[in-house]
C-alpha cells in the first residue's frame, strides 16, 4: 500500500483532463463539479484512483455516443477531525441495467449478457476490483439504474486528511512522490528498439523496484514471451514502431499463441503518436492500453499497478478435489470455481496422475475415506515427493476428533474441513492454507 499526501483537487483535475478527452472521442459530454472543504488528503491515492476510474470508465463505456456523464464530488460532515468524508457520484444517461443485472455486477467476471456478444469489450472485473478497494478503505458503493435510461453510482469514501501544518500540498503531488510507488511485484517484458528510450524506461521501472527484461524488437519480444514459463512476466510494455516486427504484429502473435498467459497478460502500447486512430489500432491488435511517449513516470507506474491488480485476479490458482462422492464434489466446486481453477479426482491414484500432469496445482482438498488409496496414504505420498513441497493440503473428513486431527497434521495436512461444509468455510480455509505457501 502506498500512503501519499495529495491534493484531491489536483487529482480530480487529472481525472477531468483524461476523461474529458476520452468522452470527446466518443462524442459524449463529460462534466465535473467539485465542492469540497478539505483538499489536502493522505492515503493510497493510486488505489483510490483505480477504483473511481473503473466506475467512471464504465459510465463512458456503457453510454452511447452523444450521451452525458456527470461526475460530482462533495464533502459530507465527518465525526473525526482527521478524516474527510467524500462522496463521488457518477451519473450517466447510457444503457442502464435491469434489476437482475444490478444484483450481480460486483461479482468477478460478471457481465450483462447482452454486452458479452456486443462489441463492448471487458473482463467483468472492473467493478469487483473497485468494490474490493472501496470496502478495504471503509467506503460504500451503491447504485441506482433504469434500463435504457441510465445509471448513477454513489461512492462514499472516508479519506484521512493530510497534515496541513506542513507545506503539504506540493505543486505536483504525484510527481513529487514518485519514490512511494512500489512496483516490486512487476515482472515486465519491455519491447523497445531505440537505445535511449530503452535506457530511460528501464531506469524508471527499476527505480520503482520492477524486474525488467528488455527485447529490442517485436520478434525478439514475442519469442521471449512464448518461450517463458508461466508467470515469468506479468506485464508487457510494447513500443509500436520497431524493426523486424512491429508492436501490433508482436501483440497479435502473443494473443493468438498457446502460451497459458496469451490472453491474460496485459500489453501496454508505448508510442509517440497518441492520436485516436493509434489508440484504436493498438486496442484492435489486442493491447490493453496506450501510453504516450515520452513516458510520464507517475502515469507509467499507475498504469502498471492498475493492470497488475487486474491480472492478480485473472490468473486463477489450481485446486484439486479428491473425493468419490459426487455431491461433495458439487458443493466444493460451486464454492470456489469462480475464484480458482478446479480439477477433480475420484480416488488417490487418480489424484497422483492429475498432480503429475499439472505441476502448478496450488492446493488439494482431499476426502479421507476412499476406495483404492485412502486420503492418509495420498497425503503421505504427496509430502514425500519433492515436487509437491509447496502444495497446500486440506483434509475433508466426516469424523473430527482431536486424535485424527493430530494424525493428519503429523503427516503434513495444513488444515481440516468437516463434512458437511459451507461454501464460505471452504473459501476461508483454502485462502488461509494457500497463504502459508506464498
Ligand atoms: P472491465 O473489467 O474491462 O471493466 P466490464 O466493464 O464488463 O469489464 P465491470 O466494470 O465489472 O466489467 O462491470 C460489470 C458489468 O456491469 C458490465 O459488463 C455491464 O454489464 C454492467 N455495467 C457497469 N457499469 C455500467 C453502467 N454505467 N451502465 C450500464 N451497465 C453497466
Ligand atoms: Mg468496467
Amino acid at each position: 500500500m502506498i500512503l501519499v499526501q495529495f491534493s484531491l483537487t489536483s487529482e480530480l483535475k487529472r481525472t477531468e483532463t483524461s476523461f474529458h478527452a476520452l468522452a470527446e472521442q466518443k462524442n459524449q459530454h463529460f462534466q465535473m463539479f467539485v465542492n469540497i472543504i478539505h483538499d489536502n488528503c493522505c492515503g493510497d491515492v493510486a488505489r483510490i484512483h483505480s477504483a473511481l476510474d473503473n466506475v467512471l470508465s464504465n459510465a463512458l463505456k456503457y453510454t452511447p455516443s452523444g450521451g452525458k456523464i456527470i461526475y460530482r464530488i462533495t464533502e459530507t460532515p465527518s465525526k473525526h477531525t482527521n478524516i474527510g468524508n467524500y462522496r463521488f457520484e457518477i451519473t450517466d444517461n447510457g444503457i442502464g441495467m435491469d434489476e437482475d443485472t444490478q444484483k450481480h455486477i460486483f461479482e468477478p467476471f460478471y457481465r450483462a449478457l447482452k454486452n458479452s456478444n456486443s462489441s463492448v469489450e471487458g473482463t467483468g472485473l472492473g467493478l469487483s476490483i473497485a468494490k474490493a478497494i472501496i470496502d478495504l478503505k471503509g467506503g460504500v458503493i451503491s447504485l441506482t439504474s433504469v434500463l435504457g435510461q441510465g445509471t448513477t453510482f454513489v461512492i462514499d469514501l472516508p479519506i484521512p486528511l493530510g497534515n496541513s501544518d506542513t507545506d503539504a500540498v506540493p505543486q505536483n503531488p504525484t510527481l513529487s512522490n514518485l519514490e512511494d510507488y512500489d512496483l516490486s511485484q512487476a515482472r515486465i517484458l519491455l519491447c523497445e528498439d531505440h537505445p535511449i528510450n530503452q535506457k530511460v524506461a528501464y531506469k524508471i521501472l527499476c527505480k520503482a523496484g520492477a524486474k525488467v527484461t528488455v527485447a529490442s524488437d517485436g520478434k525478439a519480444g514475442s519469442d521471449f514471451f512464448l518461450n517463458s514459463p508461466i508467470g515469468t512476466f506479468n506485464l508487457i510494455l510494447m513500443d509500436v514502431r520497431m524493426p523486424i516486427m512491429d508492436g501490433y504484429e508482436a501483440t497479435r502473435v502473443i494473443r493468438s499463441s498457446k502460451h497459458p498467459q496469451a490472453k491474460s497478460i496485459p500489453i501496454i502500447a508505448m508510442t509517440a503518436n497518441a492520436f485516436a486512430e493509434d489508440v484504436q489500432q493498438s486496442l484492435k491488435a489486442g493491447m490493453n492500453d496506450h501510453l504516450a511517449k515520452p513516458v510520464v513516470p507517475a502515469l507509467l507506474y499507475r498504469t502498471i499497478l492498475h493492470y497488475l491488480d487486474k491480472t492478480a485476479a485473472i490468473i486463477k490458482k489450481k485446486v484439486l478435489f479428491v473425493d468419490d462422492a459426487e455431491l461433495n464434489i458439487a458443493v466444493l466446486t460451486t464454492a470456489i470455481n469462480s475464484q480458482y481453477d478446479v480439477l477433480v479426482a475420484r480416488n488417490g491414484q487418480e489424484a497422483l496422475a492429475v498432480l503429475d500432469a499439472n505441476q502448478d496445482i496450488a492446493a488439494i482438498i482431499t476426502d479421507i475415506v476412499m476406495p483404492d488409496m485412502d486420503g492418509i496414504s495420498l497425503i503421505k505420498k504427496i509430502r514425500s515427493d519433492e515436487r509437491y513441497r509447496n502444495i497446500a493440503i486440506i483434509a475433508n473428513t466426516q469424523y473430527g476428533d482431536a486424535k485424527q486431527e493430530e494424525e493428519l497434521l503429523a503427516i503434513g495436512a495444513d488444515d481440516f474441513l468437516y463434512k458437511p461444509t459451507t461454501p464460505q468455510l471452504v473459501r476461508n480455509r483454502l485462502e488461509a492454507a494457500l497463504l502459508r505457501y506464498q
